[in-house]
């Protein structure tokens, strides 16, 4: 039986999601088993002209990570897009922006200025940044990728067929996919292949949270212990849970850290909307000052409510004007 063409690709990513393919650990034995990787850049060293000569629909699923930031990022996923069948969104970066989608809350010469200019060890008097057009001394010409002002998910710039969020997916979550994507048995296009339901429900702290729940302030986890028994939202620390999308099997509140909503959305686009919806209903405080106080343990509100999901938030998700 001939083997399933299948590619692997990184655009704006820490390398983590193609660290999750590893993680399947000997599993990946029976996956290479049906499976003919026939481009994945993190482990093998093919060219872009390989791709290109592909023939379109050649490849039977490509799973691509990382957000879009640059144009070289975007010619590649609409490449792999025409050469593939089925494109998976695969981790959070891809599905809603990521880790890498926050800098949205500054501009490219924010980040310009900060990382080749004003950070405390930089050495840069002539005040050099890197330009998509430039000459070197001996006279030749050297093209760099743009730097998009926006990152954005993969489905702002080419149609996914699938999504498989986490920061990375774990290893258990990789297996399931292939394994329905081998054998045929995908949900309808566009699904995520998760289910539909927030981490609380699935949590084995959920019946420690009452019915009636009540914050006045919130408490950072360096400054306090957390039982290990308590749903965290009962002890006063913020836990994503009620925002998050199950799957995951809740490794982080079994190790007793609350979740920090790596899966992304359930029930709503924009994470951090749904869970201050959460919390206006159980904080407590009538004064300017009594919320402001309650909210002092929430260092950076953005960086908590939209860590994993800014490009598919109402807020991230606004600025397109240098949409590709
Ligand atoms: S808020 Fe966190 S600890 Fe509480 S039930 Fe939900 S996921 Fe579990
Ligand atoms: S518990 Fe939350 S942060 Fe941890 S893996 Fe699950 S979704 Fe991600």
């Amino acid at each position: 039986m001939s083997k399933v063409k299948a590619a692997i690709y990184w655009c704006s990513s820490c390398g983590g999601c193609d660290e999750s393919i590893v993680d399947l650990g000997e599993r990946i034995l029976a996956i290479r088993e049906a499976v003919d990787f026939v481009f994945w850049p993190c482990a093998m060293d093919p060219k872009y002209s390989d791709v290109e000569a592909m023939a379109d629909g050649e490849i039977v699923v490509s799973l691509i990570n990382g957000s879009i930031r640059t144009s070289e990022q975007e010619y590649m996923a609409k490449l792999l897009r025409r050469k593939s069948q089925l494109v998976v969104a695969f981790g959070s970066c891809a599905c809603f922006g990521g880790i890498p989608a926050l800098a949205n809350l500054t501009s490219k010469k924010g980040i310009f200025d900060r990382s080749y200019l004003t950070t405390p060890t930089t050495v840069n008097p002539e005040g050099i940044v890197p330009l998509e057009h430039s000459k070197t001394a001996e006279g030749y010409s050297m093209e760099l990728p743009s730097f998009y002002e926006t990152v954005y998910k993969l489905d702002d710039v080419i149609e996914v067929d699938y999504f498989l969020p986490g920061c990375s997916p774990n290893g258990d979550m990789v297996a399931n996919a292939m394994g329905a994507i081998l054998a045929g048995k995908l949900p309808p296009k566009g699904s995520m292949l998760l289910p539909d339901i927030a981490l609380c429900q699935s949590c084995d702290r959920n019946s420690t949270k009452p019915e009636s729940l009540t914050i006045t302030e919130f408490k950072r986890l360096i400054h306090v212990q957390a039982d290990p028994t308590q749903c965290f939202l009962n002890q006063g620390i913020l836990c994503m849970g009620p925002a998050t999308r199950d799957g995951c099997g809740f490794p982080c509140v079994k190790g007793n850290m609350p979740c920090t909503g790596c899966m992304g959305p359930v029930g709503s686009k924009d994470q951090g909307a749904r869970m201050l919806s959460a919390l206006g209903g159980i904080m407590e405080g009538e004064t300017e000052e009594q919320i402001a106080k309650a909210l002092d343990g929430i260092p950076d509100p953005a960086g908590t409510f939209y860590r994993y999901s800014m490009s598919s938030s109402f807020m991230g998700s606004h600025r397109k004007e240098n949409k590709p």
